[in-house]
Formats: structure tokens, C-alpha cells, sequence
């Protein structure tokens, strides 16, 4: 690392969520580590509304309260979640989760995703232990068991012991790495945005699959839902052109007034469907975390919960194999994290994506699967209450 022009224990590539809460977890130890994001600083310290309401389940709040961003989120930005409805079609039958009885507790809270970042970098700038190079992106890798040097757009050279990759479903560090990924594009759109609504939500989530689309209703505030649309990739793409009136009559049209009138209550956003899952999650000096690892379709609301716990896991062992003084990059440690990941989140993984396939086919066959599906739930409670045992978990 001669030729380097600094060196760090650890880079972490990319400052979103689950970047930044991996630096924020090693901020407890006095390992020297970088995180370099594409972003400008001024847009990491101001992260936008991104339409992504993410539903946190109770072992995530527990992760974020431990690095002080759950209590940095204003309580007026966390909207619990008393309950969700899975409706098919046109049938009034309504598959339901609810706590389990005579309990009070919400099955989790949504936060908007911008409020989670915000947070999240506030506690990283507040502990000032990473350096957060913005501005630039990793565009070269070079790794050996030995350690890891990446090249960075401006043409720095920056060498470490680690290199994490946190850079999103697509991660370029990723391929820069040599690490194959599965990469299903599926050809629909998720449209989302919040609409003010006539009826009363009773913080309960509405997830709809309708004919040729499918609706979530999230409760937000009194009167506030998020709405998201998943459709073809064109379909979505022509009702984001519409002015908003249009839009928004589109929208109450589709969802059949079920929330009654409705007014537009934030930007819209699409966001194209695509789901990976890494071949492996660590190559010598380098890992994997976050959606760069697995990158979970949106339906199961489930993709940050498994990159959060995901990173915990890898900073955890990393702590102690330093306070131990043991190597921070041993592909022991590396093919141990793999492992648990992969044990933790393939289940969930690959039940969304039957999920998904169930729920976006047309045919005869798919629509009595599904009626038979959610019926076989409702009659077998160990069905929903696993789930939303998972969910408070
Ligand atoms: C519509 C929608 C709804 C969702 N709802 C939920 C939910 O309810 N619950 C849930 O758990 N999850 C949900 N998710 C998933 C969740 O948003 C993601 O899992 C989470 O954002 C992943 O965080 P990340 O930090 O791994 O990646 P990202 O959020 O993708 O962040 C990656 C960061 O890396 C930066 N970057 C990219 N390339 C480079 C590069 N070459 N060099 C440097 N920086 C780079 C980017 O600018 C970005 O800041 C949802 C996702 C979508 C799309």
C-alpha cells in the first residue's frame, strides 16, 4: 500500500442506510475507517423525501435505539402499524394480522426512509470517527487476503485492511470485486406517494392485489396514507407524466374509493423492481452488506430490517476479533457472517419471490392459488401469528 495516498481499517462504500449505521456501529471502537459516497455532503445532511415509508420491525428499532438514531427521529415521523389486510381481487375475504389478543403493542412503526438516513448521519458526523469522503464514487478495486486498494473517481488511491460494499442493489463495488449476482428485473414500476384521505386508516396496512396491479395502503398520520402502485414498468410510467389532477383521479379510481376522496399529499416516485442476491457476500479483505448483498423486493417490507441486522452482525464480530486483536478481515470471519446471513435471510428471500409470482399472474390457475392461499392462512393461525411474531420479534 505504498503507493496509497491514505489507508484506513476499514472503507465502507456508500453512506445509505445501511452504510451508515455499519460506520455508526464501529464508531465504539478507535478503528480508522472511511466511508466514501457518490452524494455531495449537502445532500447526505438533507436527504430528500423519498416517497419509501419503511416498516421497522421491533429487532431493528432495537439496532437503531443501541446507535441513538432511534430516539433522533422525531416522534411525530413514526406511524405504528396496528394491523394489515391482504386482500385478492375483487373478493371481500381479508387475510388479517393483528397483535396477538389483549395486546396493545403495534406489530412496528414506518418512518420514512429520509428521516432514517438523516438520523443515521447525524449520529455518524456527532461521533466523528469516519471519515466521510462525498462527492465521489469507487470506481477500482484491487484485493488480496493481504488487504485492498480502491481507486476513487477523482483518482485518489486508498488502501485498507476491509473494504464493505454498501452501495445499493446494483453495487458497483460489487463487480469491481468479481462477485457474481443473481439480477431479476421484473419489469414493473412501484409508484408511490402520500394522499390526504376522507376515511379512517386505524393505523391498519392495506396490501391489495388487484388485476393487472397491486395496491398497498400505509397508514401515515391521522388521515395520511402512503399509497403505492405497483405496475407494469410502462403503465407506471404513463401515469407519472399525468398532471396532478389526473393522477390523482387515476388513483381514486383504482383503489375504488376505498379511502373515499383524496387529495395528493407529496411528490411522487417510481421506483423499478429489481431484486439480487449476491453469490457470495465476502471475497478476500471485502464484504458485502445491505441490498449489495441481498436486495429484497419491497413487498414483504423487509429489505432494511435484513440489511440492518445484516450489518450488525458483521460489526459485531469485527469489534471483537479487534478488541482481541485478532485480524479484522480472517476469512473465517468473513465465511461465518456469509453463513448466518444467508441462513437468516434466504427464507424470507425466496418466499417473497414466490410471493411476488403468485401475486402478478394473471392466469386462472395463479388467481385460485392465491384465493386458496390466503384462505389456508386464515384457517391455520400458527400462519399469521408466525408472521407477525416475526414482525414484532
Ligand atoms: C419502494 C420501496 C419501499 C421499501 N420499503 C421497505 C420497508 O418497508 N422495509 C424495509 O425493511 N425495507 C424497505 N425497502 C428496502 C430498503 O429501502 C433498502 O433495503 C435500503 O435502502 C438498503 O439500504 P442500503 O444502504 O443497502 O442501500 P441504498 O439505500 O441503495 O444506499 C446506497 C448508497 O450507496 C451510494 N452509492 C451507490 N454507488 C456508489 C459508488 N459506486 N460509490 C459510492 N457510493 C455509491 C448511493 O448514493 C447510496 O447513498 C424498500 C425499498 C423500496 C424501493
Amino acid at each position: 500500500m505504498a503507493d496509497c495516498d491514505d489507508s484506513f481499517d476499514i472503507i465502507v462504500a456508500g453512506a445509505g442506510p445501511v452504510g451508515l449505521s455499519f460506520a455508526a456501529t464501529l464508531a465504539k471502537s478507535d478503528l480508522k475507517v472511511a466511508v466514501v459516497e457518490q452524494q455531495t455532503l449537502e445532500a447526505l445532511a438533507n436527504p430528500p423525501f423519498d416517497g419509501r415509508e419503511i416498516a421497522l420491525t421491533y429487532a431493528s428499532i432495537r439496532i437503531l435505539r443501541e446507535l441513538g438514531a432511534w430516539d433522533a427521529i422525531s416522534a411525530c415521523h413514526k406511524s405504528p402499524l396496528h394491523g394489515a389486510r391482504v386482500l385478492n381481487g375483487s373478493s371481500p375475504f381479508a387475510l388479517c394480522f393483528d397483535p396477538p389478543r389483549g395486546s396493545a403493542e403495534p406489530l412496528g412503526y414506518l418512518v420514512p426512509n429520509c428521516r432514517i438516513r438523516d438520523a443515521l448521519f447525524k449520529i455518524v458526523r456527532l461521533n466523528d470517527r469516519a471519515q466521510l469522503l462525498c462527492g465521489h464514487s469507487v470506481v477500482g478495486v484491487t484485493n488480496s487476503h493481504k488487504g485492498v486498494v480502491i481507486e476513487l473517481s477523482d483518482g485518489r488511491r486508498l488502501g485498507a485492511r476491509l473494504l464493505v460494499a454498501a452501495d445499493s442493489r446494483l453495487s458497483r463495488t460489487r463487480d469491481l470485486l468479481g462477485i457474481a449476482a443473481d439480477i431479476n428485473r421484473l419489469g414493473s414500476s412501484m409508484l408511490i406517494c402520500r394522499v390526504r384521505h376522507e376515511r379512517a386508516h386505524h393505523q391498519v396496512a392495506i396490501e391489495w392485489f388487484d388485476h393487472h396491479q397491486t395496491i398497498a395502503m400505509l397508514p401515515l398520520m391521522e388521515g395520511v396514507s402512503s399509497l403505492l402502485l405497483t405496475l407494469r414498468a410502462n403503465e407506471a410510467n404513463r401515469l407519472l407524466a399525468f398532471e396532478d389532477d389526473l393522477f390523482l383521479m387515476e388513483l381514486t379510481d383504482r383503489c375504488r374509493k376505498r379511502l373515499g376522496k383524496m387529495t395528493l399529499a407529496s411528490t411522487r416516485h417510481a421506483y423499478p423492481l429489481v431484486t439480487t442476491w449476491a453469490h457470495r457476500f465476502w471475497a478476500p479483505s471485502a464484504a458485502l452488506i445491505g441490498d449489495a448483498a441481498i436486495g429484497m423486493h419491497p413487498v414483504t417490507a423487509h429489505g432494511f430490517n435484513i440489511g440492518l441486522s445484516g450489518q450488525n452482525r458483521l460489526a459485531r464480530r469485527i469489534l471483537t476479533a479487534h478488541r482481541d486483536c485478532r485480524d479484522i478481515a480472517d476469512p473465517e470471519l468473513l465465511r461465518r457472517y456469509e453463513g448466518c446471513l444467508r441462513l437468516s435471510a434466504a427464507p424470507l428471500y425466496h418466499a417473497t419471490n414466490l410471493i411476488v409470482g403468485l401475486y402478478s399472474g394473471e392466469h386462472a390457475a395463479a388467481r385460485l392459488a392465491r384465493h386458496v392461499g390466503l384462505r389456508f392462512a386464515q384457517h391455520f393461525p400458527f400462519v399469521r401469528y408466525g408472521i407477525s411474531a416475526m414482525l414484532r420479534r
